[in-house]
C-alpha cells in the first residue's frame, strides 16, 4: 500500500523539481480540460509544459487571464503545420500522418528537453495520442494516461477493445448491460462509432485505441469525479491506477483557489464576449435559453432549420452560437426577425454564460466539457446529442443525473420544431424543469466540494503529485 500523501516541506522542495509535459490532442475540447489540469498542477508547484501541435499553437487565442499562469508551451508536428486538421483530405488521412508524424516530433521535443535545465519526469499524455507512452517509456519517463470523456464512455470503449461487445451495436440488440454502468443502454445510448462501424475507420481506431495500452501506464487520470460516477469509477479502478480528477474548469466557478481562473485562456475560435454579456445582462433572471453544439458538431441544413423555427416560436428569448463555417445554414431572415428576443454569436465565453443568472436552460450537444460545465453551474439541460460520445453523455443527463431532458428526433434523425418549442416550456416552466434544475443545484454542491480541499478530486490530484516526486531521481 502506498502511503497517504502528507504535504511536508520535503514534498513540496521536491515537487519545485518535477517537471510535467501535458500533451494535448489538438481540439479545444481536449485543450480546454488538460490545460485546466496543467494549472492546478502548476499550482501545486510542479513545473509543467502544455505541448500541442505547431498549428494549433499558431491558432490559438490566448486570453488575458492565461497569461498570469506561466505555464510554458512547446508544440509537436500533426504533420500539418500550415493549415491543421481542415487542411487534411480526410479524417483518416490526418489522424495516420498524425500517428507517424507525432512520435517523431515528440521524441525530437524530449531529446532537447531531456538536456534542459528541466528534463521532463512525466508526460501526462492525451488518450487519444497512446503512442505517447512508447515515446514516454523510451526516455525512462513516467507516463500518465488523460481521458477527457467520462468513464462510463471509457468503459465502454474498453468493452468494444477487449471484443466484450458484439458490434455494431444495433437497434435490434435490445437493452446492454456492460459490466460496470449502472443501467442498461440501448443502441441510442452508444458512442456513435460504435454503430456505425466504418464511418470513420481512424476516428473509430482512436476512441477504442484508447485502451489499446492502458495497462502499461502508469497512472490513469479522468476528468471526473467520483460522486457523479461512483459505480463505474470503483469498476475502472480495479483493473488500473486510476484518479478521477475532474471536473477540470477553470477554479473560480468553482472552489475559486486559483486566484483570477476565470476561464480557460485559450480559444480556437474569434470570442464575441462583450456584445454578448451585455445582452445577457439585459434579460431578466432565468429568462434565457442558450443554445451550442461544441466546437465540432456540424447541423444538417434540415436540423438547423427545424431548431431555427422552434427558436422563434419558443416563449423564451435565446442565445444561439453558430460557429461561422456553419452560418450558412441559418435560415434567411431569420436574424432579423428574432432580434428582439434572440442573439446570434459564432462563440462565446461559455463558462461566463453559464454562470449568468439570466439563462434557464442549456439546449446542448451533450459534449463532456458542456456537460460538467453545465452540471457544475446547476443549469438543466436539453439534449440533443449529435454523434461520438454525445449520446452516452445525454442518457446520463436524462437518466441517471436527471439534469435535463433529451428531445426525441424523428425517424429521419431530425429534432423538429414544435419538440424544441415543448421541451424549452418544460425545462423553463414544468415539473421536469424544476425537477432538473433542483438536481443540477445538487450537483453544483458536489462538483466544487470534488474539488475543493480535501474533496475526492481534490485528494487524488495530491496523491499523483505525489507519486510523481516520489520516483524523481534525488
Ligand atoms: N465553448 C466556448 N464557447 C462556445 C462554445 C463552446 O467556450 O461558444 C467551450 C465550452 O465551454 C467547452 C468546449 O468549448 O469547454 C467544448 O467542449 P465540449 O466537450 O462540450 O464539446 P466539443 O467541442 O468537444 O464537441
Amino acid at each position: 500500500m502506498d502511503k497517504p500523501f502528507h504535504v511536508n516541506r520535503e514534498i513540496m522542495e521536491r515537487t519545485r523539481k518535477a517537471h510535467c509535459l501535458v500533451l494535448t490532442y489538438p481540439t479545444q475540447g481536449h485543450i480546454n480540460p488538460m490545460l485546466q489540469f496543467a494549472k492546478l498542477l502548476h499550482h501545486k508547484g510542479l513545473k509543467v509544459t502544455l505541448v500541442t501541435t505547431h498549428f494549433l499553437l499558431n491558432t490559438l487565442q490566448l486570453h488575458a487571464g492565461s497569461s498570469k499562469c506561466n505555464i510554458a508551451l512547446e508544440t509537436i508536428s500533426d504533420g500539418y503545420d500550415e493549415g491543421g486538421y481542415a487542411t487534411a483530405e480526410s479524417a483518416d488521412a490526418y489522424l495516420n500522418r498524425f500517428w507517424e508524424i507525432g512520435p517523431q516530433t515528440l521524441t525530437k521535443l524530449l531529446e532537447r528537453m531531456s538536456s534542459s535545465e528541466y528534463p521532463v519526469d512525466c508526460i501526462v499524455y492525451d488518450a487519444f495520442l497512446p503512442w505517447s507512452l512508447d515515446v514516454a517509456k523510451k526516455f525512462g519517463i513516467f507516463g500518465a494516461v488523460f481521458f477527457t470523456q467520462s468513464c462510463a464512455v471509457g468503459n465502454i470503449y474498453y468493452h468494444a477493445q477487449k471484443g466484450l461487445l458484439k458490434l455494431p451495436v444495433s437497434g435490434g440488440d435490445g437493452e446492454i448491460l456492460i459490466p460496470g454502468l449502472q443501467l442498461p443502454l440501448e443502441a441510442v445510448d452508444f458512442p456513435s462509432f460504435l454503430c456505425d462501424l466504418g464511418s470513420y475507420p481512424a476516428v473509430y481506431d482512436m476512441v477504442v485505441g484508447q485502451f489499446s495500452n492502458v495497462d502499461e501506464a502508469d497512472w490513469i487520470l479522468c476528468n471526473t469525479f467520483h460522486e457523479l460516477e461512483p459505480e463505474v469509477v470503483d469498476w475502472m479502478s480495479k483493473l488500473w491506477p486510476l484518479k478521477t480528477i475532474g471536473p477540470a474548469i477553470p477554479s473560480m466557478y468553482l472552489d475559486n483557489r486559483l486566484k483570477e481562473d476565470k476561464d480557460y485562456g485559450v480559444s480556437l475560435f474569434k470570442q464575441t464576449n462583450d456584445a454578448c454579456m451585455k445582452w445577457l445582462n439585459e434579460q431578466p433572471k432565468v429568462s434565457v435559453v442558450y443554445v451550442s453544439f461544441g466546437s465540432g458538431a456540424e447541423l444538417g441544413a434540415e436540423q438547423m432549420e427545424e431548431l431555427a423555427w422552434g427558436l422563434r416560436s419558443s416563449k423564451s428569448n435565446f442565445l444561439w452560437v453558430v460557429r461561422e463555417s456553419e452560418a450558412g445554414k441559418i435560415p434567411k431572415g431569420f436574424v432579423e426577425e428574432t432580434s428582439e428576443k434572440g442573439f446570434v454569436v459564432s462563440w462565446c465565453p461559455q463558462l461566463e454564460v453559464l454562470a449568468h443568472e439570466a439563462v434557464g436552460c442549456f439546449i446542448t450537444h451533450c459534449g463532456w466539457n458542456s456537460t460538467l460545465e453545465a452540471l457544475s453551474l446547476g443549469v438543466p439541460m436539453l439534449a440533443m446529442p449529435q454523434w461520438t460520445d454525445q449520446g452516452t453523455n445525454a442518457k446520463y443527463i436524462v437518466d441517471v443525473w436527471k439534469i435535463g431532458l433529451k428531445a426525441l428526433a424523428d425517424e429521419k434523425g431530425i429534432v423538429r420544431k414544435d419538440v424544441v418549442e415543448h421541451c424549452i416550456i418544460e425545462i423553463m416552466e414544468g415539473e421536469t424543469g424544476k425537477e432538473s434544475r433542483r438536481n443540477a443545484m445538487k450537483w453544483k454542491q458536489v462538483a466544487r466540494k470534488a474539488t475543493d480541499e480535501g474533496g475526492s478530486s481534490d485528494k487524488n490530484i495530491g496523491e499523483f503529485i505525489a507519486k510523481v516526486v516520489q520516483h524523481l531521481q534525488p
